[in-house]
């Protein structure tokens, strides 16, 4: 099992699905986690566990962003994992949407590394892990435009900055999940009006025939934090839906 005992993590939207199940995993794995997320009503379930400290955090500010990097100090590891879907065809999105998603997936990913980075370059040693998914360049998703495409971007920008810092102690690699059980994946499988047809809709896709669980993703980044040989990856978990 992975050890992160003495590691401090800086982990984003965490209050839920598999930002939630990541900030336990990390702090099971010895990690002092700065859990952080906008939801702090959902976030508080997390205060009291040990290891956590849960903060408020939006990603999509960088007045915030700078200002919880200056209050915590180290980071050895960052997970971002702040995202959202949007759902529609190119024809069916508007430039909003897409500035939206382009602001909330890839730049608040740009916006935490840049504050984070500088610390970690000081000590030669740091882990960032980027939540993409399968809809994104490993994967055409019917209906996922600006979604695949923002996805798509969060592999390019670890790559781009795994390729810049590799020789500097800097690792970066991305998680790419199928479907997994989750508050949003239940709120849009509700939004498609018959639930029971849109769930197995969803299992049909993964050939292992299930939905994947939050707890599952977090083993990987957890994995990942601690995987001292491999970076600039995309590591798809998806019940076999991209083989
Ligand atoms: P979720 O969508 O249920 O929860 C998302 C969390 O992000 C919420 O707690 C919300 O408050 C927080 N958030 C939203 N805007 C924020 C902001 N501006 N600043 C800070 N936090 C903010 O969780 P999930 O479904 O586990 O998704 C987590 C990540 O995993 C996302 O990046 C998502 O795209 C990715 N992902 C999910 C699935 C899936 O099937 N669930 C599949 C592939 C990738």
């Amino acid at each position: 099992m992975t050890d992160l005992k003495g590691k401090s993590v800086l982990l984003t939207a965490a209050a839920q699905g598999i930002g939630r199940a990541s900030a336990l995993a990390f702090a099971k794995a010895g990690a002092v986690v700065h859990a952080t997320d906008v939801n702090e009503t959902v976030l508080k379930e997390l205060d009291g566990t040990e290891g956590i400290r849960i903060r408020r955090l939006d990603v999509l500010s960088n007045a915030d962003v700078a200002a919880i990097a200056q209050e915590i100090g180290r980071v050895d590891i960052l997970f971002n994992c702040a995202g959202y879907v949007h759902s529609g065809s190119i024809l069916e999105m508007k430039d909003e949407d897409l500035e939206f998603a382009l602001d909330l997936n890839v730049r608040s990913m740009i916006r935490t590394i840049r504050a984070v980075l500088p610390g970690m370059l000081e000590r030669k040693d740091g882990a960032i892990i980027n939540m993409a998914s399968v809809a994104s360049s490993q994967k055409g998703v019917p209906n996922r435009f600006a979604y695949g495409v923002t996805k798509a971007a969060v592999i390019g920008l670890t790559k781009a900055v795994a390729a810049d810092y590799v020789a500097q102690g800097i690792r970066c690699n991305a998680i790419c999940p199928g479907t997994v059980e989750s508050p949003s994946l239940e709120g849009r499988m509700r939004a498609q009006g018959d639930y029971d047809k849109t769930r197995a809709a969803f299992i049909t896709r993964q050939p292992m025939g299930r939905l994947g669980t939050a707890e599952e993703i977090a083993d990987l980044a957890v994995y990942l934090a601690g995987a001292t040989y491999t970076t600039g990856q995309a590591y798809n978990i998806d019940g076999g839906w991209s083989i």
